[in-house]
């Protein structure tokens, strides 16, 4: 475990968050000009060319210091960030890899006057957040000063109508905190009223902090109409299942009547699902698949193999495969998949380049659909999964602010189980629980089940 106290930054503002300070107090509190950030800087973006993704250090590229706040535009808000989290592409800004992020911030700031604000030398990162909100522009509406809150990270213009029946297929959809600048890992940050919504109240910051971006990217991929909607008796191959997208699929697998069948790769990993509930699980180390067998050549044996042990624990072939590692599974997973059966796939972790055989897709009538977080509606329902305790967060461990570069580093390297949440305003861990009474009938034992079974 990690350490439990936050080097929280000093600020007035922070100081009545934290005391708890009313709505009408906070609003009279002044606000600070600058704010303790984790941010990438535009001097640095060339500092790993030519290296191996593996030897990219998040270590050498993540800095925390303070920055400047920017301008509130009327329709944002300024939270006090209790807790953020690490997601993958804080690595994949860290490494700068695919691309530098600063080409989005640019783009963005080409965009409009507020749009401009984010064009800078430095990139403020995080794409979760849980926190108060401390200021409010003119326009926002339904929230208020003190609203405890947690934040998705669909950033939308709503005045573009190609984003009006379903925002993730808005032409200027972005990530907040990847494609945006002032992110979550900070201990304020901007945000759009848009994105704001209810803390689940059983939870801690912490806790809080770790599921709007997986969990909604999960919900849009096996629970929405938009992606592969799970169906009673379905059977599910889910990679990297204790991972955090892949540890929130198993969930809504399971409250869908579905079957989960979860790949991972340690035996630890192996025993953390069953105790989520997943009874099906590969160890893929153990199993020593070789899906290629060298850089050009992939191997169908393997594909088959791998197709035998799933049948052998569930007695047929998947309906779904919840898909991310890209390159390495990719072949494999449209081999498995049955006849029929869909192929959902968010991302490529291990390379985008993806190589299948094309004849077990047309022959056997196979889909292949592609995923990208989730609109609003889907982030609101993914939420209400968490708010009615019907998904637990997946936390393993607990960094402080100060500390997020070794975090982002332990994700990187797959070294991690669930979620990493980061401390930021919030003093300590534990604190942020208003409906102790939901916590106990939910149990201590099911809400810290990756904790308990994290070996970092
Ligand atoms: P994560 O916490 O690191 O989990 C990924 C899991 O994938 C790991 O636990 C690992 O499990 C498994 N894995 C990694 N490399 C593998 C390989 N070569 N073969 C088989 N399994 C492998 O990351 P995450 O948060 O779940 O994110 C996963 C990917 O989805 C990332 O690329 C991320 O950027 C992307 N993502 C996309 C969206 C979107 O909206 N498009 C949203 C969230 C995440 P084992 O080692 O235990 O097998």
């Amino acid at each position: 475990m990690r350490a439990t106290a936050n080097l929280a930054q000093m600020s007035e503002i922070l100081d009545a968050v934290r005391a708890g300070a009313s709505s009408e107090a906070l609003a009279s509190t002044p606000m600070p000009e600058r704010s303790r950030a984790v941010f990438v800087r535009r001097d640095e973006q060339e500092m790993f060319a030519g290296m191996a993704s593996k030897d990219k250090d998040p270590r050498r590229s993540l800095h925390v210091d303070e920055v400047p706040l920017p301008e509130l535009a009327p329709d944002e808000v300024f939270l006090a960030v209790m807790a953020s989290s690490i997601n993958f592409n804080s690595v994949w800004t860290s490494i700068f890899e695919p691309l530098s992020t600063f080409g989005f911030l640019d783009r963005l700031g080409k965009e409009s006057y507020w749009g401009r604000r984010h064009a800078l030398d430095y990139h403020v990162i995080g794409s979760d957040a849980a926190g108060v909100i401390i200021r409010a522009g003119s326009a926002v509406r339904n929230w208020k000063v003190g609203d405890e809150v947690t934040v998705h990270c669909n950033y939308v213009d709503d005045q573009d109508p190609s984003g009006h029946d379903d925002s993730m297929l808005a032409g200027n959809q972005r990530i907040w905190g990847f494609e945006t600048n002032f992110g979550g890992l900070a201990d304020i940050c901007v945000v759009k009223a848009n994105q704001l919504m209810p803390k689940p109240t059983h939870l801690t910051w912490e806790e809080a902090a770790v599921n709007a971006l997986c969990n909604s990217t999960a919900y849009r991929m096996l629970v929405s109409r938009h992606g592969a909607p799970v169906t009673q008796g379905d059977k599910v191959l889910i990679w990297g299942a204790s991972g955090g997208i892949g540890s929130f699929a198993v969930q809504h697998v399971l409250n869908s009547g579905g079957t989960p069948i979860g790949v991972v790769s340690s035996e630890d990993k192996v025993e953390t699902l069953y105790e989520l509930g997943c009874q099906h699980v590969i160890n893929r180390r153990e199993k020593g698949y070789r899906f290629w067998s060298d850089d050009h050549t992939q191997d169908e044996s393997e594909w088959r193999r791998l197709g035998k042990d799933i049948r052998a624990l569930v007695g047929d072939d998947p309906d779904i495969v919840f898909e991310h590692p890209g390159r390495a599974t990719m072949g494999a997973s449209v081999f498995v998949a049955k006849r029929g059966g869909t192929i959902v796939t968010c991302a490529a972790t291990s390379g985008y380049m993806i190589e299948y055989d094309n004849r077990h897709l047309w022959m056997k009538l196979k889909t292949i659909k592609g995923s990208h977080f989730s609109n609003y509606r889907e982030a609101w329902a993914a939420n209400q999964t968490i708010i009615d305790a019907k998904v637990v967060p997946p936390l393993s461990a607990v960094f402080p602010l100060v500390d997020t570069a070794e975090a982002a580093y332990e994700v990187h390297h797959n070294r991690h189980e669930g979620k990493i949440a980061i401390l930021c305003a919030a003093p300590s861990e534990g604190l942020g629980i208003t409906n102790p009474e939901l916590r106990a009938r939910v149990g201590e034992q099911r809400l810290t089940i990756f904790r308990r079974h994290d070996k970092g």
